[in-house]
């Protein structure tokens, strides 16, 4: 007989897919509950395959790993990856702009007063210094250097952290392989048929091509942009934002690795829409995210093949997608994780971030069959404030350009989310950046899109004005100095890759 802790707790989890989102979860959940009496098992397909593409991280992913149990530098030499300093864009303002969007701060506050205030005031009053002179990540990625952030509070190596650029079929099978030897267990076929509860509504089991039927308590949607229990099962509906984000289409293709191999993803915009350049140890990932209304696929595979920087390895894979989210991303008994729960668009990288998101919000909730709504509810206020912070930051990038193309005309007159409007009017007139607890982008990020994308402050903290102008200089050069001798004592970022965190001769 069950006690009364046991009726309701979850015996069974079923994830639903075997690409990132899928592989990300089982290994979170097996390791997390384990000793808890809960089986796992992960049911893919190879027939339909994984969507292969998000190879760029954000630092998040470091500490996910680590909570896992999964050692660094076995992910580096399982994965190729390469190390991440931040996100070049390339002619996002204005055709022959560039900046890194960092990982990391910008000078150090100065008597109280936030950096960039400073700098904001200085640069009014004719000072041509760039913001990027007082970062270390954006000066050690443009020179192709990494290492390691220090502890070191007083150095400019303590400022910054970094994320990982890797190949995604292969840390999907890295995970697999951690998964499995945690004992959770794989199941390859086709889901073709549902079994939903009749009282509650609840997905109660999941039929395989073959006949084969699956129960389970706890379902995680990980099926990709189908969504084949959170859309097709459930029917909850989708929030789309096309409307903000009009690129639905990619072009994909690996190419050869040219050297030198930046520590940096790089986006270049393009007549309608952008392109990526992730250079990994083996290859270079590529592709171009365009809006098919602008674009045709015809010319999109053209910019895409004339912009490589080696020879292509493949020929180029063309994807579809809507931008936008679920309504709910838990509903009844499954949580949509992944591609099924919503996509913003790879911009800033945060599809990975988003995977991670949801399954520590979804173990810090772990529910029981009792509380399981009042879990959803939590999850999904959480998951949805965490999509539009995203979202406003990604709009960002298009409507504040002076390009001249059409598609990047009506970008700029569109009607911007309200909340956007707010964040970049007070950064205009004041110098306020947006900060809040929850939301992936703290305010060094929205400055460096803000002002790499040519939008200054008019206006800033009054305390600058009262500031010494002779002590003021001489901070700003220690601080410019300080970043310059970082950097030249920062090793090469594949001579550090091969040299797998060993000290380095002549390193710091
Ligand atoms: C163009 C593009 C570029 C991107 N770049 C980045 C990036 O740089 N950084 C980043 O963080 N993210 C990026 N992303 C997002 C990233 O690719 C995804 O978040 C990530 O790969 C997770 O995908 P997934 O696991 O949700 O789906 P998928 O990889 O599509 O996996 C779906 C799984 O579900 C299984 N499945 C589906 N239906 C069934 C069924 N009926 N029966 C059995 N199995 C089934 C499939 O077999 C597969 O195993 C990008 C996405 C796109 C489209």
């Amino acid at each position: 007989m069950d006690t009364i802790e046991d009726q309701g707790s979850i015996k069974r989890v079923v994830i639903l897919g075997g690409g990132t989102a899928g592989w990300m979860t089982a290994a979170a959940l097996s390791h997390r509950l384990a000793g808890r009496g809960v089986e796992i098992e992960l049911i893919e397909s190879d027939a339909i395959g994984i969507v292969g593409v998000g190879e760029a991280t954000l630092p998040h992913i470091r500490a996910f790993n680590t909570a896992m149990g999964i050692d660094e530098q076995a992910l580096i030499d399982r994965t190729q990856a390469t190390f991440k300093l931040g996100i070049q864009f390339v002619d996002w303002g204005r055709p022959g702009d560039a900046y890194i969007h960092p990982f990391g701060a910008y000078g150090e506050p100065i008597e109280g007063i936030d950096f960039h205030q400073v700098w904001a005031a200085r640069r009014a009053g004719g000072d041509v210094t760039p913001l990027d002179d007082y970062s270390y990540p954006v000066r050690a990625a443009e020179a192709c250097r990494f290492q390691r952030p220090t502890s070191d509070a007083g150095s400019p190596l303590s400022t910054f952290s970094y994320a990982f650029q890797f190949d995604a079929s292969l840390y999907a099978a890295f995970l697999r392989e951690v998964s499995c030897g945690r004992g959770v267990v794989r199941t390859e076929g086709k889901v073709v048929e549902h079994h939903l509860d009749a009282e509650t509504g609840h997905v109660a089991a999941l039929t395989l091509e073959g006949g084969r039927c699956i129960e389970g308590d706890l379902f995680v949607d990980c099926s990709g942009f189908r969504g084949r229990l959170i859309a097709q099962a459930l029917d909850t509906g989708f929030e789309d934002w096309s409307h903000w984000l009009p690129c639905d289409s990619a072009f994909a293709v690996p190419c050869q690795t040219v050297a030198p191999v930046g520590p940096y993803t790089r986006a270049t915009a393009r007549q309608a829409g952008w392109q990526w350049r992730i250079p990994l140890q083996h290859r270079t990932g590529n592709g171009l995210v365009f809006p098919s209304a602008y674009l045709s696929d015809e010319a999109a595979q053209r910019t895409l093949m004339s912009n490589l920087e080696g020879p292509a390895l493949a020929e180029p894979r063309r994807l579809s997608f809507r931008t936008g989210r679920r309504r709910r991303l838990w509903d009844r008994n499954v949580v949509a994780i992944g591609l099924s729960g919503g996509f913003l668009e790879p911009l800033e990288s945060t599809s990975i971030y988003l995977i991670q998101l949801g399954i520590t919000t979804l173990l810090d909730l772990f529910p029981d069959q009792a509380g399981m709504a009042d879990d959803a509810r939590e999850y999904n206020a959480i998951m949805a404030l965490e999509f539009d912070r995203i979202r406003d930051f990604l709009v960002l990038h298009y409507v504040a350009n002076q390009r001249d193309e059409p598609f990047w005309r009506e970008m700029r007159e569109m009607a911007w989310p309200d909340s956007l409007s707010a964040k970049v009017e007070a950064f205009v007139s004041r110098g306020l950046l947006p900060d809040y607890d929850v939301g992936v982008f703290h305010p060094p990020s929205w400055l460096a899109v803000l002002i790499g994308q040519n939008i200054v402050p008019r206006g800033w903290d009054p305390r600058v004005d009262r500031l010494d102008a002779g002590r003021l200089s001489a901070k700003l050069g220690g601080l410019r100095g300080a970043v310059r001798n970082a950097v030249d004592g920062t090793p090469d970022h594949m001579s550090f890759i091969r040299a797998k965190g060993r000290p380095m001769r002549g390193a710091v």
